[in-house]
């Protein structure tokens, strides 16, 4: 049984005018592209297909809201690390995150990460943006059935050791399902 049985893709935005009106409580997810970021929200929210909503074209810039309950959000944010972003298409989207973090819904940030590359100068930046003092962050170390038991083990440490104060990370495989009700049981704590 889905613990988000309702879940349905509500709108992309590309400006900060079209997001959904700031009630109740949101999650932001995010991470560098190819990190494994829409298979994770596919395997957390149990709907196969439903983050590749984001990657239609034209969709992949954008910030795409979708509903797991009443006025409880789950935002998919672009995808980081493009090299060939330009500058008009991040003029776009850095102001839209930039706007994100406003919202007194936001209650967090699920930042995926492949577990095989660490942690990022990128993803400790976003890290930052967030405020890990004011809001929950939470990492997944994705991809982790690339890993033998013992350096799972050895990445998890080391990503522990990275990470401020108060953000906690878990070793993550949408693929195998491991650590998915974990992912979940964190991400209904912070909807409740
Ligand atoms: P995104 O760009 O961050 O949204 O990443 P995707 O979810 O689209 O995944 C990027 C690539 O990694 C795809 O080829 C996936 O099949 C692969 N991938 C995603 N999750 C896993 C996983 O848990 N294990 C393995 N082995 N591959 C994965």
């Amino acid at each position: 049984m889905s613990r988000f049985p309702d879940t349905r893709f509500i709108l992309s935005a590309a400006s900060p005018a079209q997001f959904p009106a700031d009630r109740g409580a949101e999650v932001a997810f995010a991470g560098r592209s190819n990190a494994g970021k829409s298979s994770a929200i596919n395997a957390i929210l149990v709907r196969h297909g439903l983050a590749r909503t984001s990657k239609l074209p034209g969709r992949t810039r954008l910030l795409n809201f979708f509903e797991v309950g009443e006025d409880r959000r789950v935002v998919d944010l672009p995808g980081y690390g493009y090299a060939r972003a330009s500058d008009s298409e991040r003029a776009t989207w850095e102001p839209a995150i930039d706007a994100l973090r406003a919202r007194s819904s936001l209650r967090g940030l699920y930042l995926i990460v492949d577990a095989r590359r660490g942690l990022t100068a990128a993803d400790q930046q976003l890290i930052e943006w967030v405020d890990p003092t004011q809001r929950y962050v939470h990492v997944l170390l994705a991809k982790a059935d690339k890993l033998s038991r013992a350096e799972g083990r050895s990445v998890l440490q080391h990503a522990s050791a990275q990470l401020a104060r108060g953000v906690t990370v878990q070793l993550f495989s949408a693929l195998r399902g491991v650590g998915v009700e974990e992912a979940q049981e964190v991400l209904e704590t912070w909807l409740k």
